[in-house]
């Protein structure tokens, strides 16, 4: 998949081979902006995104949080469109660990309390924070948000990033996730990108969200994209959870 963005003359354009499930063109576009010119990002992303192929949810869900629009385009006018700006390319690349918030050792307690003290460290509103469970309950990755910098930069999205970069592999079979809030619909999409299977990971949330960010998310249950991912195992805390 390739994507690219024009701004004031020079071209941004990222491309991915897909060897990563949590990685697509446009995220690594958007990411990448954010990273690598957070002063002019807002400006960046109000531009189309051209891309060569029908939106995944992911993409999908990162143009809702983080730009404006999109086109997908035919390879003729991709042609055209791009080789007009052969000596202005910028290659945009994704974010690397040292900007990915996440930690290893995250404070001890209930996970009620990890996750409130993971909250704290977040910088922007709403503080989000997300760990990750082996299937013992012990933490194997932790993380928060960073939006006030990076709009993308949800708990989620950095604990999927941190992850893979990390460890090249999905989640081992019988995790858990937690986050403090439900997951958008970005979010949403990243974390079973990282399921694996969707059965291998349980998505745990301890606060509805009511605002509209976390509706047509593959995590409403009975709905098209709920079904087109798998049906995967999701459950608010405490109420529909085991654990006390
Ligand atoms: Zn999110």
């Amino acid at each position: 998949m390739k994507a690219f963005l024009v701004h004031q003359g020079a071209l941004y354009h990222s491309e991915c081979d897909g060897s990563q499930p949590h990685r697509t063109a446009v995220t690594d576009l958007v990411r990448g902006i954010w990273c690598l010119f957070p002063g002019q990002a807002l400006s960046l992303l109000r531009n189309r995104i051209y891309v060569d192929c029908p939106l995944s949810p992911v993409c999908e869900g990162m143009i809702k949080v983080a730009a404006k629009r999109f086109a997908v385009v035919n390879p003729d006018e991709w042609n055209s469109r791009f080789t007009s700006f052969t000596g202005a390319r910028n290659l945009v690349s994704p974010p690397t660990l040292s900007t990915l918030t996440h930690t290893r050792e995250p404070p001890s307690g209930a996970i009620k309390e990890v996750l409130a003290d993971l909250k704290l460290r977040s910088e922007g509103f709403p503080r989000v924070s997300a760990a990750l469970l082996d299937p013992d309950g012990r933490v194997l990755l932790a993380s928060w948000s960073r939006t006030a910098s990076d709009r993308t930069a949800h708990a989620e999205v950095n604990l999927v990033e941190a992850w893979f970069t990390l460890h090249s592999q999905s989640v081992p079979a019988g995790s858990s996730l937690h986050v403090s809030l439900r997951p958008c619909a970005m979010c949403a999409a990243q974390i079973l990108a990282l399921a694996g299977t969707p059965s291998g990971l349980r998505i745990v949330f301890h606060e509805e969200d009511p605002g509209p960010a976390s509706k047509n998310s593959c995590l409403v249950p009975g709905s098209d994209l709920w079904k087109k991912a798998g049906s995967p195992d999701w459950r608010s805390w405490p109420a529909d959870s085991q654990e006390e």
